[in-house]
């Protein structure tokens, strides 16, 4: 009802009336939305107010434009993800499934003709093995960057790896997507850009942190995040892969400020402070991780690309896709709460049924781990010293000082808080989870002896 007179409001003359019945929803609501030229002589019936009587507009035309009205305000609040089956990452059927999956949800990127853009993938770190399951692919970025230079758009590819972002940019391949494709022909490294400080009194955790400026200058953020599972937040996906925003070493100090779900909270905070320009995010799920993401887990192939306008929707649908449910996913949670995000629904584009594909959860996650965890006996972060190639980087990144290397690290379970940077760290993936009984527990229990 309240929209009906709304729009009745809007007819100001009996001119209106004659509103062609040829005319599609939307065209009725652009001429509906002009005054008509007969306004200018004051018209006798308009008492003054400028208004029309609603009688004099004909029903039909009326209940059109407040049923086309309704669906706008609906699809307003209703965020599409589209999800488009992509087998692997030969670069003529990932740009295939881009372009496809950007149409489904409607995104046009004429809009962003001449503008700036800031492509964010997911580069975790530089690693030896296992990199098309950790990093997002090259030829998503490529496929992205295509889409951009066609309307001219100036692309920067920016990224702070938990460690060496050069090492990793150069790694992932992505280095060479941006000497072909970004505007200053190279990446960008968050911690070596000028940095701006954020304030928000609304933040639950972080009231103030620092970004890279060029974060806040574009028109645009691209957001790529991978497929992955993550011991910490769950999984890794959308609000997740935007903490690589935050420039170099403060992410492990940011660890240490808030363990646990709280991790959570400053994932939130971040989004809610980048989401005017993160408008496009687009899911790099042919190959993601299970079990011990986001860096020691299993391959796992699902392949999708999931796209959104709404870094939330992705999430969501991917997490459920996953098999996880979103309401036990702490950033999706915490969004919801905070309103940035109205319920757990979204509207699925592409495919007729969401296709749920079974990623094994982190350890951390099991019944029988939060047991151990009620009854004092943590799951231990263990070393496969047939792995571990004695580095030390686990112990320099470890925000708590929780590790000593002797040779192998050994970790104070008292300062331990729990953060797995250690495990996101390590080139060889060399630390993980482990359970009584298994070769990686006795490995390490033998570097403990030594
Ligand atoms: S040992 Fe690992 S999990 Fe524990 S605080 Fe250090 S980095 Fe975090
Ligand atoms: S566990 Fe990994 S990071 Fe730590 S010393 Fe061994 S190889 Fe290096």
């Amino acid at each position: 009802m309240i929209f009906i007179i709304s729009i009745t409001q809007r007819c100001r003359s009996p001119i209106d009336a004659e509103v062609p019945e040829w005319s599609g929803s939307e065209h009725l609501y652009e001429i509906l939305a002009k005054p008509s030229p007969i306004d200018a002589e004051v018209p006798e019936w308009s008492n003054g107010t400028g208004l029309g009587p609603v009688g004099l507009v004909p029903t039909k035309v009326r209940i059109l434009a407040s049923a086309f009205i309704i669906k706008m305000q609906i699809k307003e609040q209703i965020k599409e993800v589209s999800v488009v089956k992509c087998k692997d990452y030969s670069q003529k059927k990932i740009d295939e499934a881009v372009s496809k999956a950007l149409k489904l949800i409607e995104f046009n990127p004429e809009n962003y003709r001449n503008k700036k853009i800031l492509i964010k993938p997911n580069i975790l770190g530089s690693y030896e093995k296992n990199q098309i399951a950790i990093t997002t692919h090259p030829s998503v970025v490529r496929a992205v960057c295509k889409i951009f230079k066609k309307v001219n758009a100036k692309i920067y590819i920016g990224e702070s790896s938990f460690m060496n972002t050069d090492k990793a940019f150069k790694k992932s391949g992505i280095e060479k997507i941006a000497k072909e494709y970004s505007f200053n022909k190279k990446p960008i490294i968050f911690e070596q850009e000028k940095l701006i400080k954020i304030h928000d009194n609304k933040s639950k955790i972080l009231k103030t942190f620092p970004i890279a400026e060029i974060v806040k200058k574009v028109d645009l953020i691209v957001n790529i995040p991978k497929m992955k599972t993550h011991s910490l937040a769950r999984v890794t996906l959308g609000i997740k892969n935007l903490y690589g925003l935050i420039p170099g070493g403060l992410k492990q100090r940011f660890h240490k400020k808030a363990g646990g779900n709280k991790f959570s909270e400053i994932l939130v905070d971040i989004y809610q402070n980048v989401k005017d320009k993160v408008k496009l995010n687009i899911l790099d799920g042919v190959v993601g991780m299970e079990g011990h993401g986001p860096a020691s887990g299993e391959q796992k192939k699902s392949g999708f690309i999931l796209a959104s306008k709404d870094t939330v929707a992705l999430d969501i649908a991917a997490s459920k896709i996953m098999d996880f449910n979103p309401k036990k996913i702490p950033a999706i949670k915490f969004s919801v709460k905070r309103g940035l995000y109205t319920g757990y629904g979204f509207e699925l584009k592409g495919l007729k049924k969401l296709p749920v594909i079974h990623f094994k959860k982190p350890r951390e996650l099991s019944l029988k781990s939060k047991l151990r965890r009620l009854f004092s006996r943590e799951q231990p972060i263990v070393c496969d010293i047939e792995k571990c190639i004695k580095c030390g980087t686990c112990a320099k990144h470890c925000p708590a000082k929780a590790i000593t290397l002797k040779p192998y690290p050994i970790i104070d379970k008292r300062k331990c808080i729990r953060c797995f940077c250690c495990m996101e760290v390590c080139p060889v993936n060399a630390l993980s989870l482990g359970k009584p009984g298994d070769n990686m527990w006795q490995n390490s229990k033998n570097a403990e002896k030594n």
